[in-house]
């Protein structure tokens, strides 16, 4: 069959080297410039995989199946071409699950996919259950699906733009962390299109599929249709009847009237209540899969989260350094505000998307001692804060931190959660982040 692959980034390359392993003939488009796909290019060339790009051709309709990739908005001009002619269009996932064997646990939401998917993919491993991670996190699925053997598990981060062209993709487990409005400007700024694109996930699951939601967000309940699936639940608020729940510093499992305390919230190294939301979703899984509570607890305390969202550094004469350079937002500066008790030394600033700082001015009123402004927006940050905190401006983060480390008390945190994107002095979070660490790996 000649399949054709929009997109040629990861998703796009993972679908295209499955196909040609499958015995399918693979063409990949991308619009984008060749000296942008240099690295994709590469593989198609050592994979012997067809490839254009600068623009679609006729030719990309040439096909029995097209695969679209997450970043090819769902209303281009291409994919409506496609369905026009009657062509079958699928994202990534959808094509990768129809060969995976084993069982896939897809992880959605708007916020703490990855820090789910990796800790579910820690905490099954850790319990001796093989479990892969795929999707947004690591490796495209496509790339890994043939690994997979039955009895085995796949931890999928699987963002909505993926959910957008399923069929019969059918996850033994799906998540749902939360929902609120980011992107909607894919969904022609119409909410409950976003909300339905979501839910896709549970639309095959059957009587031995588990869909697993929290509670606490009030936009999920309302729109699951799916009769079939067994639902359950996490929250940090209420005692649910099936499901994960918090209460009083402790974690629960309930199901088929059975409650058991698994273990405390305290044995979860990474830090934040939102934290515990997420590993209340892993613990549902991992109970219902039948780990036994001293596993789970000794996963959760040695998983010691992904890079560059809440990392703990180091500590150094009593202040603990923490890296969240992945906060490119505000809020995801009030879920690390929230997450300490101790008094905050908060770096901030960056390239600004619009922030509006009233969002966590009362946080910053009551946990942080005084603010770094960095980059770009540095005197927007001063402008807004100087009144109610102290704030300083500062050039680098060389700067910033040896003005700190001299500053920065014993028993407090000096924490980089900038709430805007790095890409006025950096290449990305990611760079941002580890420039960060580095700095104060060095200090003496
Ligand atoms: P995603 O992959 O969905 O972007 P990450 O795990 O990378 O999520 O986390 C990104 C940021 O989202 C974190 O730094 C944190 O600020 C925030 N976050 C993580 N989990 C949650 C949650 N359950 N609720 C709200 N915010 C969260």
């Amino acid at each position: 069959m000649k399949i054709s692959v929009i997109g040629a980034v990861r998703s796009g390359v993972g679908a295209a080297k499955l196909s040609k392993k499958l015995g399918a003939i693979p063409f990949v488009s991308d619009s984008g410039s060749k000296e942008k796909l240099q690295s994709s290019i590469s593989v198609f060339e050592s994979e012997g995989i067809a490839y254009e790009c600068g623009a679609h051709s006729e030719k990309v309709f040439d096909c029995g199946l097209m695969i679209t990739s997450p970043g090819v908005p769902t209303n281009s001009e291409i994919l409506k071409t496609a369905r026009k002619k009657n062509i079958k269009v699928v994202s990534e996932v959808e094509f990768a699950s129809w060969f995976c064997l084993g069982s896939i646990i897809s992880i959605t939401g708007t916020n703490g996919k990855t820090t789910t998917t990796a800790l579910m993919n820690h905490t099954l491993n850790e319990s001796g259950i093989k479990c892969y991670s795929a999707g947004n996190i690591g490796e495209a699925f496509s790339e890994i699906v043939l690994d997979v053997k039955k009895d085995e598990f796949v931890a999928l981060e699987t963002s909505s733009f993926q959910l957008d062209f399923t069929d019969k993709f059918k996850p033994k487990f799906s998540l749902i962390l939360n929902i609120t409005p980011d992107h909607l400007d894919r969904y022609n700024n119409n909410y409950d299109e976003y909300i339905a694109a979501k839910m896709r996930v549970a639309e095959n699951q059957n009587e031995d599929d588990f869909f697993i939601y929290n509670e606490d967000d009030s936009n999920i309940k309302i729109n699951l249709n799916n009769k079939k699936v067994q639902k359950l639940a996490f929250s940090l608020k209420s005692e649910i009847p099936a499901g994960a729940f918090y209460r009083k510093g402790k974690m629960f499992f309930s199901f088929s009237g059975k409650v058991s305390e698994v273990c405390s919230a305290s044995d979860l190294f990474i830090k934040g209540e939102h934290n515990i939301a997420n590993a209340l979703a892993v613990l549902a899984v991992a109970k219902l899969l039948n780990v036994p509570n001293d596993k789970i607890k000794n996963a959760f305390s040695s998983f010691k989260g992904v890079e560059h969202r809440i990392e703990f550094v180091r500590e150094l004469e009593g202040v603990e350094y923490y890296n969240d350079s992945k906060a490119t937002n505000v809020d995801s500066v009030i879920v690390a505000l929230k997450s300490f008790s101790k008094p905050i030394y908060l770096i901030l600033g960056g390239k600004d998307k619009g922030n509006n700082y009233d969002d966590i001015r009362d946080l910053v009123q009551k946990h942080v001692k005084k603010i770094y402004a960095i980059g770009v927006s540095a005197q927007k940050v001063y402008d807004y804060f100087h009144p109610i905190v102290e704030t300083e401006k500062k050039d680098s983060l060389e700067a910033v931190l040896e003005t700190a480390r001299r500053e920065v008390v014993e028993g407090s945190v000096l924490l980089l959660s900038p709430a805007c994107a790095s890409f006025d002095m950096f290449d990305n979070y990611e760079h941002r982040g580890k420039v960060f660490k580095n700095i104060v790996n060095k200090l003496v």
